[in-house]
């Protein structure tokens, strides 16, 4: 029986999600998320019509990400996390013979969600900087529908050059979708490409509520990008993809008051970077500390290994990266609480 799943399902390698190999944690380092639910949304909730289905893309949602983002409302589609736009964008433009096209060291669902759908994938690693290689990218276009480019990168920390993205984007007009992953840019929100969606037709952005807006659990993110290729999107997602009570958390989100205090967690989990960042470079067992725009630091120990091994003895859980391009002996911190952070750097003095 087990041979009538399909071949590119049998050989699979799903996605080695945080949740699933986190064992006994008390410390969760290892996703990137806010440390602490913002259970404040939950004492509004006025939730009612349960019976019925929900608003396919809930109009005050769409609305109030539009003003945050600066984009038109039909710019803008909602998706079950930013992992659902990946899925429908590879959808929506690779047929069976084309490609993705992503430089790793990078997010791993652009591999993942490409196999699922057996969809062929082209990797141009990034340059020893953490950028893009244009050159090596524009001599391997063949057949590329969909580049993904994730800035800031995860689990690299740092922006890619918005130069750089222009000219991708020119290289590849009227050919194949740039694909900029924004999941982390609520943190350095004047980075963004955003703008770029007026020149270029090509330009998709994802966006998310799981890292800043500290709202993993509700799994809603969104795609931006022009009129024509939201519409098209709209016609494969599920038909109710947003359920009401995430909705309403979102939408509680996305009020001005919602919106000031992500802003005020960004600013905590920024000074709290800076304190870990200063606390490990006093650290013998840590040979480089990579710059970070984002919610967590990508770290090279002198033995990657035994200190991941150690932290997770000690039920501090992070993401060891030694199987990723170029990362050999990393680990990939999230920002913890104050108390969080300090636990980590004391076990690791221990070393
Ligand atoms: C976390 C993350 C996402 C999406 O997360 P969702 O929870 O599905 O919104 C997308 N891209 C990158 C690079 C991420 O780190």
């Amino acid at each position: 029986m087990q041979t009538l799943i399909k071949k590119s399902v049998q050989t699979l390698t799903p996605y080695q999600s945080a949740r699933k190999i986190g064992g006994n944690g008390t410390i969760w380092l290892n996703a990137n998320e806010y440390p602490i639910s913002p259970n404040e949304l939950l004492t509004n909730l006025s939730l009612e019509n349960l019976n019925r289905y929900p608003e396919p893309q809930p109009q005050s949602i769409i609305t109030a990400y539009a003003n945050y983002a600066g984009v038109n409302n039909n710019q803008i589609l909602i998706t079950r996390g930013g992992d659902e736009g990946i899925e429908l964008i590879i959808r929506a433009f690779c047929e069976n013979d084309e490609s993705v096209l992503y430089c790793p060291p990078t997010y791993g669902m652009y591999k993942v969600s490409s196999d699922t759908l057996n969809i062929n994938t082209k990797t141009i690693p990034l340059t020893a900087e953490f950028q893009l290689n244009l050159a090596e990218i524009e001599n391997n276009l063949d057949k590329v529908k969909v580049i993904f480019i994730c800035s800031p990168n995860n689990p690299t920390g740092n922006l890619l050059n918005k130069d750089d993205i222009i000219q991708l984007l020119d290289m590849t007009k009227n050919k194949a979708v740039a694909v900029v992953d924004e999941a982390y840019i609520d943190f350095c929100l004047d980075n963004s490409i955003v703008d770029e969606l007026n020149h270029f037709d090509n330009l998709i952005i994802i966006r998310t509520l799981s890292k800043a807006f500290a709202l993993a659990s509700i799994r809603c993110g969104f795609i931006l990008a022009n009129e024509w290729i939201i519409q098209s999107l709209q016609k494969i997602i599920a038909p109710y993809p947003i359920p009401t009570p995430c909705a309403l958390i979102a939408e509680s989100a996305l009020s001005d008051i919602g919106i000031q205090a992500m802003q005020d967690k960004v600013a905590i989990t920024l000074d709290n970077k800076l304190w870990l960042e200063n606390e490990l470079s006093n650290l013998e067992i840590v040979q480089n500390i990579y710059p970070s725009v984002a919610n967590f630091i990508l770290v090279t120990f002198k033995d990657g290994q035994a200190v991941f091994d150690k932290l997770w003895e000690q039920g501090i859980i992070a993401r060891n990266q030694h199987t990723a391009l170029n990362l050999a002996n990393c680990i990939r911190i999230s920002i913890g609480t104050d108390k969080e952070n300090l636990a980590l750097i004391n076990t690791l003095k221990k070393f």
